[in-house]
């Protein structure tokens, strides 16, 4: 039977959180991070306590989705699909299922072409030299050729 790997699939995703809290005599203010909410899904997000009156962390919000409008409580995120589509998913299933994307890429010049390319498709030489993958084909026969030619000539020891 064929077999098949789920392609790998990167989100957006924020997690609805506290960002402060504040002590007061009479109570404790919490801040949430609603603000960033309503920017990530384009429309503003009101927070809503749960109608148990639960006092604390019975904050919850409210997200359109496909399958109609879901409840999201604090320290759920909320995941933008791959249609664009939003929905609320549980913390242990989100960090059982996704984990954080490096949105840094880093960049290194090839020294043959002049032409800058993302690292982790690079090469280097022993030198630590960079090459792009194209340059790298060309090049790492000729440079095998010469290292044997140096070390035939005894110009230099085998390693
Ligand atoms: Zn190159």
């Amino acid at each position: 039977m064929a077999q098949y790997r789920k392609k790998p699939v990167v989100v957006e995703a924020v997690q609805f959180k506290e960002v402060s809290r504040t002590e007061f005599e009479n109570g404790t203010h919490i801040e949430y991070n609603s603000g960033e909410i309503s920017d990530f899904l384009g429309k503003i997000v009101r927070l809503k306590t749960t109608p148990n009156g639960v006092p604390e962390g019975g904050k919850t919000i409210e997200i359109d989705t496909l399958e109609g409008v879901m409840t999201a409580s604090v320290g759920d995120y909320i995941i933008k699909g791959i249609k664009g589509e939003f929905y609320p998913c549980k913390p242990d299933i989100f960090e059982a299922t996704y984990e954080p994307v490096d949105e840094e890429i880093c960049f290194q010049t090839c020294e043959s072409c002049g032409n800058q390319f993302d690292i982790t498709i690079m090469e280097t030489d022993s030198d630590g030299n960079w090459f792009c993958p194209e340059c790298w084909e060309e090049l790492a026969p000729v440079m095998a050729q010469e290292y044997r030619e140096l070390v035939a000539k005894g110009e230099i020891e085998e390693d």
